[in-house]
């Protein structure tokens, strides 16, 4: 069995099946048997499913916010809006089930004819992250499901609950079975690895760290699967001295804040210019100041605990190294003195350009903030790590952040916003963040292969 732990107190929320991995290639066998009447359904018999699903989802939004909160931490505000923005995956894929397009055209040469159709890849392996245990399922679940695929989802099994119970919703909702099957098995890696080697998946949708997004990216090349992979990120945020200060710090709340600072999207590097850096520093350390840790079911509660003991002890070594290596912190700085997993919501200025905390998803409440003086600089501050998912950039001038939004290398820009994550709009990264997108109608395309026909009629 897997222990699922709540991490407001350590204490156990309840316990799921480990499968074995003779189970999960079950999974994977019904998936393969469901595939041809499932691929035959209409597009609109798939959209009006999914439909469904979004209305049940709707429907037991407090209750699937109350189980994410339990087994994840976050705050009650925080896995409602996961509800909300989980659903609408449903809603947006049941609507592009019927604008599956394809293509016919003359060749050039004008003796010929190309025709061109989209036809779903297969039976579709979907591995996802505990930071957002609804959203990450149904990003991938919806799009496969509206293309004509199958899938098997192997959830985070810090975070199962909400996967099963997401499950359960897809066939109250009508999906047939074997269509979705959701297997938890830890260790992750021999059950991932058996499924991709089974010779029946013929699509990878990953969604977690780059360590193990590359990884599987090397095993599923051996059977050269189609991979999406949704990888780690470093978010830089950067503050013109011409920002409107007020639009700045909200934004920035939102991009450090949303989901206590374990998000992907996450501001890890907050480049601040030095005419505002004091007052911007004073302003973000007074609303950090005023959020309460704590139990994230508990209403007065703004900021809840990270997902484990590993994650809280990793956050504070980074922000012990930071201060070490010279950043003070202005509020903060230190773990939650309870059972919890918790970590204070934290400021750190003086940041040097070079501090390590700078090189990796902090994955915490922590916003390091560095001073420039140069805005032509900023770009190589920013594309200076390997990560590439989103940036942030806070100025009035316009043409200003749009000449940066196209020099930064991420496949995400907010300008003069902290929240870029909307399903009917591609997402995903460059460089070590990923391959692919997610949402908009690039996430159905996913799961979609091109099949040409080269005609002569
Ligand atoms: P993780 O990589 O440890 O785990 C992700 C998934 O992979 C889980 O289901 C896990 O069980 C599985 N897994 C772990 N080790 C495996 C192995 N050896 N073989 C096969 N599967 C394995 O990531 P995490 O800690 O759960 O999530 C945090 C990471 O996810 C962060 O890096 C974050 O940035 C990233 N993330 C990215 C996005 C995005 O859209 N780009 C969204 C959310 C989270």
């Amino acid at each position: 069995m897997i222990n699922v732990i709540n991490p407001a107190y350590g204490t156990l929320v309840g316990q799921v099946h480990n499968a074995s991995i003779s189970e999960c290639l079950a999974a994977v066998d019904a998936a393969h048997d469901a595939f041809p009447a499932w691929k035959a359904t209409s597009p609109r018999q798939r959209g009006e499913i999914l439909r469904t699903a979004f209305e049940l989802m709707m429907a037991s939004q407090e209750e699937l916010a109350r189980l994410i909160t339990q087994e994840n931490g976050k705050v009650l505000a925080d896995a409602r809006a996961e509800v909300a923005y989980a659903a609408e995956f449903f809603r947006w894929f049941g609507e592009e089930a019927v604008r599956i397009d394809g293509d016919y055209r003359r060749a050039p040469n004008g003796n010929n004819w190309l025709l061109v159709m989209r036809q779903p890849v297969g039976v579709a392996l979907l591995a996802t992250p505990w930071n957002f245990p609804a959203a990450m399922a149904t990003r991938k679940i919806a799009p496969a499901l509206a293309a004509g695929c199958t899938v098997v989802l192997k959830p985070a099994h810090e975070t199962p609950l909400t996967a099963l119970a997401v499950g359960e919703i897809l066939q109250r909702a009508g999906v047939p079975d074997g269509v979705v099957s959701i297997t938890v098995a830890d260790p992750p890696g021999p059950a991932v690895e058996a499924m991709l080697d089974s010779g029946k998946v013929r699509k990878l949708s990953f969604t977690g760290s780059t360590r193990v997004g590359s990884m599987l990216l090397a095993h599923a090349a051996k059977h050269v699967i189609n991979c999406s992979m949704e990888l780690g990120g470093n978010a830089p945020l950067v503050v013109f001295d011409d920002a409107d200060l007020d639009v700045a710090i909200e934004g920035t709340m939102l991009a450090k804040m949303r989901n206590g600072g374990a998000a992907c999207t996450a501001a890890n590097r907050l480049f601040v210019h030095e005419r505002v850096y004091d007052e911007f520093a004073d302003r973000l350390t007074q609303k950090m100041a005023l959020l309460r840790l704590g139990d994230g079911l508990d209403l007065s509660t703004n900021v809840g605990p990270l997902v484990s003991l590993a994650q809280q002890q990793r956050v504070a070594a980074l922000v012990d190294t930071a201060k070490h290596e010279g950043a003070r912190a202005t509020c903060g700085g230190t773990a939650a003195d309870d059972a919890s997993f918790g970590y204070h919501p934290t400021v750190l200025t003086d940041v040097a350009l070079n501090a390590s905390i700078l090189k990796e998803e902090i994955f915490g409440p922590v916003a390091p903030l560095v001073r420039f003086t140069d805005s032509d600089d900023i770009v190589e501050h920013s594309n200076a790590v390997e990560h590439g998912l989103v940036s942030y950039i806070f100025t009035r001038d316009i043409g200003r952040g749009m000449r940066l939004a196209e020099a930064l290398e991420t496949g995400m820009v907010g300008l003069n916003r902290g929240l870029v994550s909307d399903p009917a709009a591609p997402f995903g990264g460059v460089k070590a963040s990923g391959l692919g997108r997610e949402g908009a109608h690039d996430g159905l395309l996913a799961f979609l292969e091109t099949k040409y026909v080269a005609g002569n009629w």
